[in-house]
């Protein structure tokens, strides 16, 4: 079980705004960050902060140790078989791109197809819509029904010989689905296709291990995990990143440079050209800690009881559309939701006058509001730090809301 007492493990969430109690329903966008974290970020920069990889003096060394321990705890914590698996990036966008240009470029020819679903964040879409520009490939589109949930038997249809990747979502940022991975990689790898995952919703939020969900890339963020900004991951089999070229080329991956030539350093670092983002790297592996401390199953079994509670409590409010799944079993803690009569952005705008934060807009999901047919959602998103409290304090503020907007009676005839 999630203790409530988790709540005093973040200093923000004691801040007020606009005079009310901080009510946070935006970790989808990021997350907060504990007292631990940022503690271990200030001890970086006042205590070991070298450059990695080069130094041979006491501090370069420990700065190097921690950073490659952290990639063990990232490893470990979705189930990687060896830490060599996992290449640091900025951020989930920048592992997609990784692979999309690493290995797509190498990989994809005129003629292939990339299965794709219609609820991708753009970070999952707008790089395929690059690579099949440039190579002559086709994307193609797994949709979802009415309850949000992907339509296998369509992608049944979709695979074929000339498939040669499926990108998907793990758990989508606004339907709040969680895709039935296993199954779709099961049936890509029998058609010879790889898969990639983003975790970027999924890792944050519940036990993640890729030799299950039978992933053979998996993108995740440390700042939706109670990490800092600027760090993300790939993961891939290291057979897979093996075989890959680089994707950036610099300082600190290479083996031996000539003018006209170079050979590279085996994974990760062959994909880790340059300075990394050293001290949030470290971090990021001190909020996996954290996490693991609470554990991932307690969390999701949290978020699960809270989202249960959320979508009865917005079953109340008049003119109040949810989308995604209704059974929490298949989704996860992202409500996104439309308010007859008032736009999205209005709605967020009022909620932050009662200390709300929520998001609004299209999430980064233009082709998933085009199908919802919507311009765009207000979307509340919670985490391990939320409680029964804060949807109590939504729901207040989304009849706040109905009342400031809700039509005013006509002025009596004389
Ligand atoms: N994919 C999904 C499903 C996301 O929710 C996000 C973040 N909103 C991303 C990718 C991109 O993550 P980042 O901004 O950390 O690169």
């Amino acid at each position: 079980m999630v203790p409530e007492s988790v709540r005093d493990d973040f200093p923000i969430l004691s801040r007020t705004v606009h005079g009310k109690r901080l009510v946070y329903l935006d970790s989808a966008a990021t997350s907060q960050k504990p007292r631990r974290v940022i503690d271990a970020l200030v001890r970086y920069y006042t205590t070991y902060n070298a450059n990695v990889h080069r130094g041979i003096y006491e501090m370069a060394e420990e700065a190097t140790r921690r950073y490659e321990e952290s990639r063990a705890t990232l490893a470990a914590f979705i189930g990687a078989r060896r830490p060599e698996e996992l290449v640091f990036t900025r951020s989930t966008t920048e592992a997609i791109n990784l692979v999309a240009y690493a290995w797509g470029r190498a990989t994809i020819r005129s003629g292939d197809e990339i299965i794709l679903t219609e609820m991708e964040h753009h970070s999952n879409l707008v790089p395929w819509q690059l690579l099949a520009a440039e190579k002559g490939a086709k994307l193609r589109f797994i949709p979802f029904d009415g309850q949000g949930q992907l339509q296998l038997d369509v992608y049944e249809r979709l695979l074929s010989p000339r498939t040669k990747l499926v990108a998907l979502a793990h758990q989508s940022n606004v339907l709040g689905t969680i895709n039935p991975v296993k199954e779709i990689a099961a049936r890509a790898h029998a058609a010879g296709a790889k898969v990639l995952v983003d975790g970027a919703q999924s890792a944050p939020h519940m036990p993640v291990n890729v030799a299950d969900l039978g992933a053979d890339f998996f993108a995740f963020s440390g700042h939706k995990m109670c990490g800092p900004t600027g760090a993300g991951a790939i993961w891939a089999r290291y057979e897979i990143l093996d075989a890959m070229p680089p994707f950036h080329g610099g300082g600190e991956m290479i083996m031996l440079v000539q003018l006209e030539t170079s050979t590279y350093k085996e994974p990760p670092h062959k994909f880790e050209a340059g300075t990394p983002n050293i001290g949030d790297c470290i971090v990021w592996g001190e909020a996996a800690d954290y996490l693991q401390g609470i554990g991932m199953g307690a969390i999701r079994e949290h978020e699960k009881r809270l989202t249960a509670y959320a979508l009865h409590a917005l079953g109340d409010v008049p003119g109040l559309a949810v989308f995604g799944p209704r059974d929490v079993e298949d989704r996860g803690g992202v409500v996104a939701f439309t308010l007859e009569g008032v736009h999205p952005h209005d709605v967020a705008q009022v909620l932050d006058q009662e200390g709300i934060a929520v998001r609004a807009g299209h999430h980064c999901t233009q082709p998933l509001h085009r199908r919802l047919g919507v311009a765009a959602t207000t979307r509340a998103s919670m985490y391990l730090y939320n409680t029964e409290s804060d949807i109590d304090a939504l729901v207040r503020g989304l009849h706040v809301v109905r009342k400031l907007f809700s039509p005013r009676p006509a002025p009596a005839q004389r």
